[in-house]
């Protein structure tokens, strides 16, 4: 198996999908490598293209903020990744054989990384790793097994939903946040 820096360097130059002809960087996530826990995004959107790092617009402060609020955690103590490295089009949802061509650098970050808790952000990622095609108002305020590895999924809303609800959508946000914490201090704990 390759190292994260060896894999996000294979990354700069995928073609494996058309997304690869619209970038500007390909944005193959950040942070620590021997994170408890991993963020799944679904794909960098306009800052994000342009800056090569996920989550640095404004679902990305809405991120970071809900981290230190309520999981206690820095921005830099997690890792943080993206369903698709390269941004669609207008932001339009990721299609899927974009998700199926780009899905081995997924698996292989959740592999090298091997956090004890995976908080998935939304539809796109929540989907992926749970293998479902439950949406995630379904699948939230629980926390699931990640196959036979001892990991978990902790499944919450997309940041940008919570800046188009908030009233609705924050308090769910942050309950699943605090269960993500607990979910890590559980694992440090076995
Ligand atoms: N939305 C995502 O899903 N990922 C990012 O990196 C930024 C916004």
């Amino acid at each position: 198996m390759s190292t994260l820096l060896e894999l996000a360097s294979i990354a700069q130059s995928c073609q494996r999908c058309p997304l690869a002809s619209g970038r500007t960087h390909v944005v193959f996530g950040e942070g620590s490598p021997s994170a408890a826990l991993m963020v799944v995004g679904e794909g960098p959107g306009r800052e994000e293209d342009l800056q090569g790092r996920p989550f640095v617009g404004r679902s990305g402060a809405l991120l970071d903020r809900l981290l230190v609020e309520e999981a206690g955690l820095r921005r830099a103590e997690v890792y943080i990744a993206n369903v698709v490295k390269c941004r669609p089009p207008n932001n339009r949802d990721p299609k899927p054989p974009e998700i199926e061509q780009c899905r081995p650098y997924l698996d292989q970050q959740v592999d090298l990384i091997a956090p004890a808790v995976i908080l998935t952000l939304g539809n796109f990622a929540s989907r992926a790793l749970l293998a479902t095609t439950e949406g995630i108002r379904k699948l939230r305020g629980q926390v699931y097994p990640f196959g036979d590895t001892g990991a978990v999924v902790v499944p919450t809303f997309h940041p940008a939903a919570a800046l188009r609800s908030p009233n609705e959508t924050l308090p769910q946000m942050r309950a699943d946040f605090v269960r993500a914490k607990r979910a890590i201090s559980d694992a440090a704990n076995r």
